[in-house]
């Protein structure tokens, strides 16, 4: 049943909190952007087709969100995939999916910029446009109705999808988002017709427009190709566009402060593509050549990232962090920087040689979890066919050195099913496992734990790869090596395996190296309820066998060896390899054989860290030419400058990697920290790709429980976190006492969002706080009790510590300060000084008043003199049971125990309604209830069990449709255990210090959720 809207004019206010984590769909974060669409040229709609949690942490959506939105012609709004319970509320209701800044439906904007990062997220492409109001294939979609174009890694392979898209950017897309949008926004005024803007489009270069292209069927393959351009002047085939990264700084801001994204941190890109060159990693060939950031730009984006965001974390990120060539200068300064703001410093995807002894000291004061490396494959064969520069040596120093520093758990990622892989390798992979744990051991000495973990995901060949033409393992096979995994496990007890479900490995595998015929299936198994594919609990496999078979598609011809003279699907995109490079790392690939890192000093892995080293060398840089042309003189003079700016002119002891010339090779962290959505990528289209391009293998990139390194938190790359250390405090600096409200937006964020967002608000005006002491050091605070989702508050409390002595004066002026710093809703209202002696807020909190409103005709008849009824007959009542579920556990409270006072609220009430945002025919219960150590009732059970209708479950009751505002928290002026008193305000601290707090008021954490 409905709820009293929260959200004024905003379609969904209704039931957002009918849904999962309904702030993933009501704006208002810091940073957010919202512009007059009056005032600009073209509106686009950046589209991510997973949910708000995923597509948040993206760094290309970051980048074209703020370039759109700093050029005053052009605007940008978000859009995120629904969760399924969204989608069938929308359905429904009839409503369509909007944007989040303006709450727009997709047809209403100019542009819709979806982000390809992943093959398995085509299916919610298609929702979101249905949703939006867009016709879902390019061929149906009429002069009015937007241009849909995508851009992403995945953008390099787009047939499947290609009929959907009237448009794909191909490559780095910072110039062509803004160019794209506006010369189809002035081609429409001008009267030009939608398929002579579309053949404008295709000119512009690095965009290719599917409908502008004839197939034909490969007889080598089967596969439909595109064969050439059914117009003149468009290219073909249609390269990739490439920017000069330091011309477009890397944002030093972008929204936050709603749910948690699952990066929760602030990731700057540092640099773009990879020299490393593994043959699974589309990322590290189609991103080429290496471009890196300026170091001096860096810092001062982080720096001022910091200051906004108000993040106490801060991730330099590129596909392989370790390669960047001054990388540990810049380490070391952004360390200095952020040191003195106690932020933390964390690197992704380091690498196994990367870790030394010192570096790993540092990571052990910040990190209490184990560390993360990826050597890819179980045998030195194995990891030599997939160009994977790791030696086992290397991999079991790294694990003798994590190991005796006290970790007791290191994870491996490796993946099975890759070119020429024989059961030696398999088993290989648990063994690799198996003497990193027995090193570790050794290491560690007697009686410590040591635990590592083998994780194992499914190769999937990706377009633009060596391994491009290479066979995917079938679903038998990959069962069968599991099996073997399995076996091979069993007497190492130091050893946990896992493996990963591969049927969406499988489908990734066919709609990767797809064509064009793949849209039928894709739209025919959407239709039938195929979602949010890349989610196991999500796939349904059933609906994608029907799909193909309907369609009399064999996924077989998908899945098996390619003919390297074959015409392929992809050959129409350009992403700037030359011919035959491909190739000839496949050849060697099959022979066993590496191929160093490029664009380093050759038979070194690593690069010099100063000047004076980097200057005497003269050995060339390595060059395989692989067709992007890298001029290595510039490379070599950039590198130079870029040391010189870094002030690193002499050698001094390396805070992230030894030279380990001569020795070969190291590698644990992959290229696919490509496959973290977060780790740095670029914005090849205008949707934003930017992100980490799905990497090969990995059967889910886009979930967080999934991806290694990409969503299941554990980051990947071996570390992702030397940090600045952080000064352990423990009770230091000067104690306040805040007073807040939470309406709109915020009242349907979790109250551990609030509590992760407060000390970023405090960072963002400059007023940092103080943090407790111990291992995992957290920002010192108690809040009052939480209030359930959807739950208004006009008054809220938190007890903090910040490092600042602070006077009236300058108290008054923060307070003042804090509300613009802080997601819509959430407002400051006033602040006092703590001295020692002040109860906490959790030990004074004695009571609360709640308004309970309800549309007048949800109670009917005279609604004022029923709820008085009700309200006199629940107060006469001796006990109030309601049933109360907590995660499927039930027990019956009594909510006439809590229940001091209840009568209709009279025009106070209203007015506070109305403060609270809640329009219309109101008609509201004012309540006052106990809050005990030993519990509480929540406004919702209230409002059951004094207007509700028993029904369901034994003891449950069904409340009306109301909405609940907290009008106040309030200490009681009697000793504690009294059953009422004088009521204290909390800010009264003069009073509150003649109240004695006793244990039995203290609220635990357990009540905070109960207490809304
Ligand atoms: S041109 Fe040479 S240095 Fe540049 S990416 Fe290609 S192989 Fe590497």
């Amino acid at each position: 049943m409905d709820s009293l809207p929260l959200l004024a004019d905003h379609p969904y206010a209704s039931f957002l909190d009918q849904v999962e984590k309904p702030a993933r769909y009501a704006g208002g974060e810091v940073g957010s952007v919202v512009k007059d669409w009056a005032s600009v040229e073209a509106r686009v709609c950046l589209a991510f087709p997973d949910v708000y949690d995923i597509g948040m942490s993206h760094l290309g959506f970051k980048i074209l969100y703020k370039l759109l939105n700093d050029d005053p012609r052009t605007l940008a709004e978000r859009c995120y995939a629904p969760w399924v319970d969204m989608e069938a509320q929308l359905v429904k209701r009839g409503l369509p999916l909007v944007s989040l800044e303006s709450a727009r439906p997709l047809r209403d904007f100019d542009v819709v910029g979806f982000s390809l990062q992943f093959e398995l997220t085509y299916s919610n492409i298609l929702t979101m446009l249905h949703l939006g109001g867009v016709p879902l294939r390019a061929a149906d979609r009429g002069e009015d109705d937007p241009i849909v174009i995508a851009g992403g890694p995945t953008a390099t392979h787009p047939e499947p999808i290609a009929p959907f898209l009237d448009a794909i950017v191909i490559g780095d897309g910072e110039e062509k988002a803004t160019e794209v949008a506006l010369t189809w926004t002035r081609l429409k005024r001008e009267g030009v017709p939608r398929r002579e803007r579309l053949v404008a489009i295709a000119r512009l270069g690095a965009v290719y427009v599917p409908s502008l292209y004839a197939t034909r069927r490969d007889p080598d393959t089967g596969f439909e190709v595109v064969d050439r351009p059914l117009v003149s002047g468009i290219p073909f085939p249609v390269e990739r566009a490439l920017v000069d990264l330091n011309r477009y700084p890397f944002p030093d801001e972008s929204p936050a402060g709603g749910p948690e994204a699952i990066f929760d941190r602030m990731s700057i890109e540092i640099a773009r593509g990879c020299t490393e060159g593994c043959r699974f990693c589309q990322a590290g060939m189609i991103y080429r050549p290496v471009r890196e950031r300026d170091p001096e730009q860096i810092v001062d984006t982080v720096m001022r990232a910091v200051k906004k965001s108000g993040q106490d974390e801060v991730s330099l990120t590129a596909l392989s962090t370790a390669d960047v060539s001054c990388i540990s200068p810049l380490i070391k300064k952004v360390t200095e920087r952020l040191t003195a703001e106690r932020i933390s410093l964390g690197v992704s995807s380091l690498r196994a040689y990367g870790l030394e002894p010192d570096l790993l000291d540092e990571l052990k004061r910040v990190r209490a979890t184990g560390l993360t490396f990826a050597p890819e494959a179980g045998t030195q064969r194995m990891r030599d066919v997939v160009n994977k520069n790791v030696t086992e040596e290397q991999l079991l120093e790294t694990a003798e050195r994590v190991f005796s520093r006290g970790w007791g758990k290191m994870k491996l990622y490796f993946m099975i099913g890759l070119p020429t892989e024989t059961d030696e390798d398999v088993r290989g992979i648990v063994e690799t496992g198996a003497r990193a744990a027995g090193a570790g051991r050794k290491a560690a000495g007697r009686g410590k734990p040591v635990d590592v973990t083998v994780s194992v995901s499914t190769h999937v060949p990706k377009p633009h790869t060596p391994f491009q033409w290479a066979a995917m393992d079938t679903l038998s096979e990959v069962a069968r090596k599991q099996q073997l995994l399995r076996d091979t496990v069993r007497p190492y007890r130091a050893v946990t395996l896992k493996t990963h479900e591969a049927h969406a490995s499988v489908l990734e595998g066919v709609f990767a190296r797809g064509d064009r015929p793949l849209a039928d299936v894709l739209e025919r198994a959407w239709r039938s309820g195929a979602r949010f594919d890349s989610w196991d609990d999500q796939l349904k496999l059933s609906v994608w066998e029907e799909a193909f078979a309907h369609a009399g598609v064999d996924r077989a011809k998908y899945l098996g060896t390619l003919p390297v003279t074959a015409r392929l699907p992809w050959d129409h995109i350009d992403v700037g390899l030359e011919e035959g490079f491909l190739a000839r790392e496949y050849r060697k690939a099959l022979q066993n054989r590496l191929s160093p890192p490029c664009g380093k000093v050759a038979g070194t892995f690593v690069h010099h860290t100063n000047l004076e080293d980097a200057r005497a060398d003269e050995r060339r840089l390595v060059c395989y030419d692989c067709g992007v042309a890298c001029d290595m003189t510039q490379m070599r003079e950039e590198r130079l400058t870029f040391l010189d700016r870094l002030g690193a002119h002499k050698r001094s002891l390396p805070l992230v990697t030894g030279a380990i010339a001569a020795a070969p090779p190291e590698a644990a962290a992959p290229p696919e920290a490509a496959a973290a959505p977060e780790a740095a990528a670029p914005p090849e289209a205008a949707a934003g790709a930017a992100g980490e391009p799905a990497r090969a293998g990995d059967a889910a990139p886009s979930r967080p429980e999934e991806a290694p390194g990409a969503a299941g938190g554990a980051p990947r790359a071996a570390g992702d976190a030397p940090r600045a250390a952080r000064v352990p405090q423990g009770r230091g600096g000067f104690r306040y006492r805040f007073r807040f409200e939470k309406t709109g937006p915020v009242a349907l964020l979790g109250h551990l969002d609030v509590v992760r967002e407060l000390p970023r608000v405090l960072r963002r005006v400059g007023a940092p706080m103080t943090y407790t002491a111990g291992f995992h050091p957290k920002p010192d605070m108690t809040f009052s009790p939480a209030l359930s989702l959807g739950v208004i508050s006009l008054d809220e409390y938190v007890d903090l510590r910040l490092e600042r002595d602070l006077d009236p004066a300058a108290l008054e002026a923060l307070v003042a300060s804090m509300t613009a710093a802080s997601p819509r809703g959430l407002v400051f209202r006033a602040a006092v000084k703590l001295g020692p002696e002040d109860p906490s807020v959790s030990k004074l909190i004695a009571g609360a008043r709640y308004a309970i409103a309800f549309a007048r005709s949800a109670i009917g008849g005279d609604a004022e003199a029923t709820l008085a009824a009700r309200c006199s007959a629940a107060l006469s009542a001796a006990s109030l049971p309601i049933r109360r579920e907590i995660e499927r556990l039930a027990k019956m409270v009594d909510v006439r125990q809590y229940l001091v006072r209840a009568e209709v609220g009279g025009p106070e009430v209203l007015s506070a309604l109305a403060r609270a945002g809640l329009a219309g025919d109101l008609v509201a219960l004012d309540v006052e209830v106990d809050i005990r150590g030993s519990g509480a009732v929540k406004s919702s059970e209230v409002a059951a069990v004094i207007a509700g209708e028993p029904g369901g479950a034994p003891g449950a009751i069904t409340p009306p449709p109301h909405r609940a505002v907290r009008l106040e928290l309030f200490g009681r002026a009697a000793p504690a255990g009294s059953a009422a008193g004088e009521r204290l305000s909390l800010l009264d601290l003069e009073r509150a210090r003649r109240v004695k707090a006793a244990p039995e008021r203290a609220a635990p954490a357990s009540l905070a959720a109960d207490a809304g």
